[in-house]
């Protein structure tokens, strides 16, 4: 690889991939360095909100292993909600089978997409921005770095380190397939499983992917959550196979998105929900937001930075902002006051007129909330 290209995108996560296909699109000369040889597995759930399915269209339907309506909410005691979208709410895939699809597209749509290549450096040399691949040195004018929540760039260049919270998870195996199908007829959200955070279980071709995020940071605790999990929901005579515990971004705002020539995506911009921890929609929304500003200026002459910077805080900041306080709301609540709010008559009817507005369902759904019992 040694083109002049107009643009170096380091990473080829959904952010990074996502980046390079629009930039490809938009006929720009991009290469992408990967340090991982796909395919490749990564810690993740694998949950693509109607959002992410929105930007990626119906060619995903390839790599996705279940469509759900149904999100089963139990936010205190003996309290379920339960909304059933139009649509498909929550769709399941694994993240080995995503990010090869989101490359594959990148490739297909022009871009060059190098992996086994770690990027050991990058330095905004005024007009270009030069990087270190090995013995290789490349530049560019501009450079994208979605290297995700535990990458180095922002460090190399001088950008603040993201304030991180975590999110852990197993994998479930039962003794026989059939097992599974209780699970098949919705994705299960727990409030009770870990204070200002939430417990999930996603069920995916084989297994059911039981995780634990919440706001505090990395530590063993997270662990220690799944396990209670699995054994609440009844697992734990399921074969659990790896254990992941893993950083998420706690914090986005205008200051992390880009320094010189240098525009910051997905993860590595912290553009990830701090509530719920959904971050593959922002990264595929983010970086072809930095795709299409590289382009804008290269043609405008304006600065790519300022044009991606005022139009992620457009439109892409005010969604994770929403939901941070919305969070904080219920956060602040607790459990006992909800749960009391959730049974007062009418609720659900004004809940189901609300739901559309939060951002991760369509009109038309129905919502109900059982204050019998749970389903546990
Ligand atoms: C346990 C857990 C569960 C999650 N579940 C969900 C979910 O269900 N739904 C959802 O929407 N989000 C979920 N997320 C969040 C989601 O995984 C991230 O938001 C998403 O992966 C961010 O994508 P990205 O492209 O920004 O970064 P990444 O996916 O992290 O990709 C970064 C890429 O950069 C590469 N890289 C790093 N450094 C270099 C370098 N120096 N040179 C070259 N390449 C480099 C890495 O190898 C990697 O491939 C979850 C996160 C965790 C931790």
């Amino acid at each position: 690889m040694n083109k002049r290209f107009d643009l170096i995108v380091v990473g080829a996560g959904p952010a990074g991939s996502s980046c390079a296909e629009r930039a490809a699109e938009l006929g720009l000369l991009v290469a992408v360095f990967e340090k991982a040889v796909f395919p490749r597995s990564k810690p993740c759930a694998g949950g693509l909100t109607s959002r992410a399915l929105g930007l990626l269209g119906p060619s995903v339907n390839s790599i996705i292993h279940y469509n759900f309506r149904t999100s089963e909410f139990s936010v205190g005691p003996r309290v379920t909600v339960t909304w059933t979208g139009r649509d498909t709410t929550v769709a399941t895939t694994s993240r080995k089978e995503l990010d090869q699809y989101l490359a594959e597209r990148a490739i297909r749509a022009g871009a060059r997409v190098e992996f086994g290549a770690a990027v050991d450096s990058v330095t905004d040399a005024g007009e270009r921005v030069e990087i270190v691949v090995g013995s290789r040195t490349l530049s560019a004018p501009h450079l994208v770095a979605a290297d995700g929540v535990r990458g180095s760039i922002r460090g190399m260049v001088g950008m603040p380190p993201l304030g991180l919270s975590a999110a852990a998870y197993a994998r479930v195996f039962p003794e026989t397939s059939s097992a599974l199908d209780p699970f098949l007829d919705r994705v299960i959200i727990d409030a009770r499983v870990r204070s200002g955070g939430y417990g999930w279980i996603f069920p995916k071709r084989d297994h059911l992917n039981v995780g634990v995020c919440g706001r505090a940071a990395l530590g063993l605790d997270y662990i220690r959550d799944v396990d209670r999990f699995i054994e609440q929901r009844g697992l734990s005579s399921w074969r659990v196979e790896g254990r992941f515990a893993r950083p998420t971004p706690a914090e986005a705002g205008p200051g992390s998105l880009a320094k010189g020539r240098i525009l910051v995506v997905g993860d590595a911009a912290g553009l990830a929900d701090p509530v719920t921890g959904e971050g593959i929609s922002h990264s595929i929304a983010s970086g072809r937001l930095a795709a299409e500003s590289i382009r804008q200026a290269l043609d405008s002459g304006d600065e790519a930075s300022t044009i991606y910077r005022r139009r992620a805080v457009a439109e892409i900041l005010p969604v994770i902002n929403h939901s941070k306080q919305l969070g904080g709301f219920l956060h602040a609540l607790g459990p006992g006051p909800l749960s009391a709010g959730l049974r007062i008559p009418g609720m659900a009817a004004l809940l189901e007129s609300w739901m559309p507005r939060l951002g991760h369902a369509s009109e038309g759904g129905r919502l109900t909330i059982d204050t019998k019992g749970d389903r546990r």
